[in-house]
């Protein structure tokens, strides 16, 4: 607390992200990384540029990074806004699409009609309600922490969905995830769809974008393509959002990528092969990691992530959680109401797996 500080600072309640140890060896399975290297060709890209070029600015517009994510995923550049980090991008969309407490329209449809979302999912929603005064709702989940549409029919002044969420890893068919769409779209609301995961496995929304002026997508390379050090996001989108989505950023700073995120980003997204393989690897890792566990007592739920959401028999998650600290293994766990017996567990080498594996057999006395 400063004397210097502004109300606003004051009273926000920032997002913590996962411990990133400084001192001591972990297994790190924290923060939802990939445990496979970044392609060979996102080095070359980043070295190529690592020189003389730095005296420049970025390109603002960053036209040949959009063009790479356009060609890859099979929409125009026109349809893609980049950032740092799709955290940034998260971040932008809150600002220019959903309405504050204060803010009124001539017809005032906008006005006071808060937001919603799931109650447990990305810490980080309420957090950029909160910074950018928008009033929100959260939505329980259900008991098996699954997410019921229907749930999410009340007027609102738009929708944040994560699929697959997280930190539970549940996913949701794209057909339900249109009809919210569509039933949102009547509104003259945005749904902002975050697809952090959807790359191990989930249905991702991005062919859909077209038929839906008011639908979102989100994207990152932290997970999927092994880069979460380099901060790149994007959004794939309708023009329209893509543009409010720039009128934000310029406001704010026009140059959120760096050269060295421009040219890295580009060439990750355009080598599918090399990460389709080493994803491949994660989902493998996942599956049989959730077998493994099933066997010895735990809960674990359905993941389409690179993560498994777990709950170990007899002892508490907090237990859990220290022992595997004890032991050099770090992984997430969220000290909340429902969840605080979880553990979100992101998918290391099946190496890193075992050694998880064993230390979880000898804790909980098998
Ligand atoms: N969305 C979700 C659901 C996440 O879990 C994360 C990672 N913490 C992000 C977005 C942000 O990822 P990044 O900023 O690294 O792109």
């Amino acid at each position: 607390m400063s004397v210097f500080w502004n109300k606003r600072t004051v009273n926000l309640v920032p997002y913590v992200p996962g411990e990133q140890p400084k001192d001591r060896k972990f297994i790190k399975l924290n923060t939802n990384e990939n445990p496979y290297p970044p392609s060979p060709k996102v080095i070359e890209a980043v070295t190529q540029v690592l020189g003389e070029r730095l005296r420049l600015y970025p390109d603002p517009l960053c036209t040949e990074f959009r063009e790479a994510v356009a060609a890859a995923y099979g929409v125009m550049p026109g349809q893609v806004f980049p950032g740092n980090g799709s955290d940034e991008v998260l971040g932008f969309a809150f600002g220019a699409f959903f309405e504050n407490a204060a803010g009124t329209d001539s017809d005032n449809t906008h006005a006071h009609n808060a937001i919603l979302f799931p109650d447990i999912t990305y810490s980080f929603y309420p957090v950029y309600a909160e910074l950018w005064g928008i009033p929100y709702k959260t939505i329980p989940v259900g008991k098996d922490f699954s997410i019921n549409p229907d749930d999410y029919s009340d007027n609102n002044g738009g929708i944040v969905l994560p699929n697959p969420n997280a930190p539970t890893g549940r996913d949701l068919p794209s057909s339900d995830l249109l009809a919210l769409a569509r039933r949102l779209e009547q509104h003259n609301r945005v749904l902002i769809i975050d697809e952090a995961y959807a790359a191990f496995g989930a249905e991702s929304l991005v062919p859909f974008i077209a038929e839906h002026p008011n639908l979102l997508t989100v994207h990152t390379l932290s997970k999927s393509a092994s880069l979460a050090g380099l901060r790149v996001g994007f959004a794939i989108g309708n023009e329209q959002l893509i543009e409010g989505l720039f009128r934000v950023r310029d406001s704010f700073n026009s140059y959120t990528m760096d050269i060295l995120a421009l040219a890295g980003g580009k060439a990750a997204v355009l080598d599918k092969t090399y990460y389709d393989e080493i994803n491949q690897k994660v989902t493998a890792t996942r599956d049989r990691t959730a077998g493994a566990l099933r066997a010895m007592g735990f809960t674990v739920l359905p993941s389409k992530a690179n993560f498994l959401f777990i709950s170990p028999p007899e002892i508490s998650g907090q237990a859990l959680f220290q022992s595997l600290r004890d032991r050099g293994i770090l992984v997430r766990h969220f000290n909340k109401p429902r969840i605080a017996d979880y553990l979100r567990v992101s998918m290391g080498t099946g190496e890193d797996m075992d050694t998880f594996l064993a230390a979880c057999k000898e804790i909980i006395g098998l």
